[in-house]
């Protein structure tokens, strides 16, 4: 029974609230209450007996988070979008990164029922959506008990904790990329493990000279995935004959601590990631 983990869920209510309020409100009723999306990632969990629920609060009647919408030049894409509505439904510029995204899944099934919102709550560097709103400047909304609020989605990663009791009401991503070129590359072997590495990279090039540059990671620290601004700043407004692919992959070494695991050791994380890294720079810079 202890290896096989539970058949069957624990006893737990259930809220299905229809307004984000009411979702606020419950999610503020106590220890062991959890917003449940897609449950993808949370059912497993309680499954395994490593979450104790008091009451899951279904988000899935509450309509805000079910929005996407143009706003100046952003896009929000509400926190229960799922990721295969995400890729079909946003218009903006990174779509090849998105479809790549999508191309990449390990399962069509979870796509279809994982969100944005659950995506971003979890926080971890499984969620390859994450690297993709980083590489997007994505900032998150959340709702909670004193109103709306939102910080960057760098800033929620390095703060999980303090969000614990508010919902991810969505996410707003930078909407216009013109002469931007992207790119997506993932290593997964197993539906059941942690990819090897997931790397989003983006530059936009005048003059031959590198205007600006978006490098994100799925395993930047530990298991929390991160921009390499350091790597960005190195590489901004330099000429594109001038960026060699072993600096980049240098200073990608120097800014990444990947966790390790059974399938792939921290530093191989580490080599594979800077590696492939500046083999997409190269890419996208058409060097
Ligand atoms: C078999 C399998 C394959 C997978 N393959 C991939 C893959 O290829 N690529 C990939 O990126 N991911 C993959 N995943 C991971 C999965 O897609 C994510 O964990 C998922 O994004 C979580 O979203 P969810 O809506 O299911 O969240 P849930 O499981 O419902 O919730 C996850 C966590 O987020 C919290 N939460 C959910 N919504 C909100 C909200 N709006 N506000 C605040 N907190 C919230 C919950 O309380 C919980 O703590 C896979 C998962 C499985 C099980």
């Amino acid at each position: 029974m202890l290896l096989l983990g539970r058949l069957s869920l624990p006893r737990f209510s259930v809220s299905r609230p229809s307004s984000l309020r009411e979702a606020v409100e419950r999610l503020s009723s106590g220890e062991g209450v959890y917003p449940i999306a897609g449950g993808t990632a949370l059912i497993p969990l309680i499954k395994k007996g490593l979450l104790e629920v008091r009451e899951l609060v279904d988000l899935s009647s509450v309509r805000e988070l079910g929005a996407i919408r143009r706003e100046d030049g952003r896009v929000f894409v509400g926190g229960m979008v799922t990721h295969s509505e995400l890729v079909d439904a946003a218009p903006w510029g990174m779509r090849n990164v998105l479809r790549d995204f999508l191309r990449n899944h390990t399962s069509p099934h979870v796509m279809n029922l994982a969100t944005v919102g659950g995506s971003v709550a979890s926080s971890t560097s499984s969620e390859d959506l994450l690297p993709v709103l980083l590489a997007a400047d994505a900032e998150v909304v959340l709702a909670g008990r004193d109103g709306d609020h939102s910080v960057s989605l760098e800033d929620y990663l390095a703060r999980r904790g303090s969000f614990r009791a508010e919902i991810v009401e969505g996410v707003r991503v930078r909407y216009v990329w013109d002469g931007w070129r992207f790119s997506f590359s993932k290593l997964s072997v197993s539906v059941r493990r942690m990819p090897a590495f997931c790397v989003v990279v983006g530059a936009r090039v005048s003059d031959q000279t590198v205007e600006d540059c978006r490098v994100a990671v799925a395993f930047a620290d530990g298991l929390r995935p991160g921009r390499l601004r350091d790597v960005e700043d190195a590489v901004r407004g330099k000429r594109v004959d001038a960026v060699r692919a072993a600096d980049v992959e240098d200073a990608v070494r120097r800014s990444i601590r990947p966790a390790g695991d059974v399938h792939f050791p921290s530093e191989y994380r580490r080599k594979v990631t800077s590696r492939v890294t500046a083999l997409m720079l190269s890419e996208v810079l058409g060097a």
